[in-house]
């Protein structure tokens, strides 16, 4: 099977789960990574390092900025001359879009979200979760060449090989869609820089991380020291913050970190929730985390019935122990 597989990647900086894409790719046959973009020179050398056979690279002033109408032609008129089976994209926003234009392109449908692919004969059937991952879906395509969307780690990582090479093949941007509507005015850091998604730890926090009235200190500001505590421990894990919707709505972090329905959906390879209790709201956004680790004075609090480790304890005397600890494990 040849699998085209699209390298999402913002000025070089791409999406991880762009490699467990080629992995992907590479488990049913050939892997052809798509590469496009100005001075692609670095996301082309690693796409070959994380497995691609061969890189399709597209370098043109057109496709300097993503855009919808230049990027869907493009990629619609390589597929309509390479013919893949099959086009894989990291889930994003921007590959929401692009793969739902080009398949309108190429008459086929995307399946979005898939974590998981089956062969049934020669069809190719994908599960995705749907329902706030309630239920399971399963899909199939009959179009030509099939399109699916996968999250980011769902799927495993390949090694890089440093120095591996494969063929490269330049590709052209089509006219067409260099006839875009729509330009790019600019661009500006934003709150939402933080992304949790990609992050293989995650120590997340709720309400609970504004109760120590030890301290003596209002909510907000113990809040402000209990997110600190928790960022020690993430940082010492090479991990992220995350948070529940009640801590965001208290104003003790931004919505960037916040996981759950209308927060991030995560799938670490560990989630320490720390004064969650475990609102089904919010186990939606982290119960497909590898390990689940609850640390909440409530013995009885729900989360505890999706956690693999739990602690029933003061968060603010089991964070700092559990830092310390795993920092003299870690040598630090
Ligand atoms: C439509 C809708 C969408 C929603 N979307 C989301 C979402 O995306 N994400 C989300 O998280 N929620 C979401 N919610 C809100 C959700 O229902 C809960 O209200 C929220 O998750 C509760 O957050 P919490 O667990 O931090 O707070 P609480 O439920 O108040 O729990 C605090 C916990 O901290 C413990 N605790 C207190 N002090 C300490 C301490 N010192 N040490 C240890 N433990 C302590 C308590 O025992 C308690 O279990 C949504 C709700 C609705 C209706």
């Amino acid at each position: 099977m040849k699998t085209f597989v699209y390298i999402d990647h913002f000025k070089g900086e791409v999406q991880p789960a762009s490699w467990e894409a080629i992995g992907l790719a590479k488990s049913f046959g050939t892997a052809v990574a798509l590469v496009f973009g100005t001075g692609t020179d670095e996301v082309t050398k690693a796409a070959f390092e994380y497995g691609a056979d061969e890189v399709i690279v597209v370098d043109d002033a057109a496709l300097e900025d993503y855009r919808a109408e230049p990027y869907a032609s493009t990629l619609s008129a390589l597929a309509s001359s390479s013919t893949p089976d099959l086009i894989l994209f990291p889930t994003t926003a921007r590959t929401r879009e692009l793969a739902a234009m080009s398949a309108v392109d190429l008459s086929t449908g995307v399946l979005t979200d898939a974590s998981k692919f089956e062969m049934n004969g020669e069809q190719l059937v994908a599960t995705r979760p749907i329902y706030e991952g309630k239920v399971l879906e399963k899909t199939v395509c009959s179009g030509k060449p099939v399109m699916a969307t996968i999250p980011a780690r769902a799927f495993p990582k390949p090694e890089r090989v440093a120095g591996k090479t494969g063929t490269l093949t330049k590709g052209e941007a089509n006219p067409q869609g260099a006839d875009a509507l729509t330009t790019v005015q600019g661009y500006s850091a934003s709150e939402s820089a933080v992304n949790i998604g990609d992050a293989a730890v995650i120590v997340s926090g709720g309400r609970g991380v504004s109760n120590n009235p030890s301290l003596g200190l209002d909510e907000a500001a113990t809040a402000q020291k209990g997110f600190e505590m928790l960022g020690e421990l993430a940082t010492l894990l090479g991990g992220a913050v995350g948070a529940s919707r009640a801590a965001v709505d208290g104003g003790y972090i931004t919505y960037a970190h916040q996981v759950g329905q209308t927060g991030k959906v995560v799938a670490p390879d560990l989630y320490i929730a720390c004064g969650i209790s475990g609102a089904i709201q919010h186990l939606v956004g982290m119960r497909n985390s590898k390990v689940i680790v609850a640390i909440n004075k409530d013995a009885d609090a729900p989360v505890f019935s999706q956690a693999r480790y739990g602690v029933v304890g003061d968060l603010f005397a089991i964070v700092p122990a559990l830092t310390e600890a795993m920092r003299k494990k870690m040598g630090k």
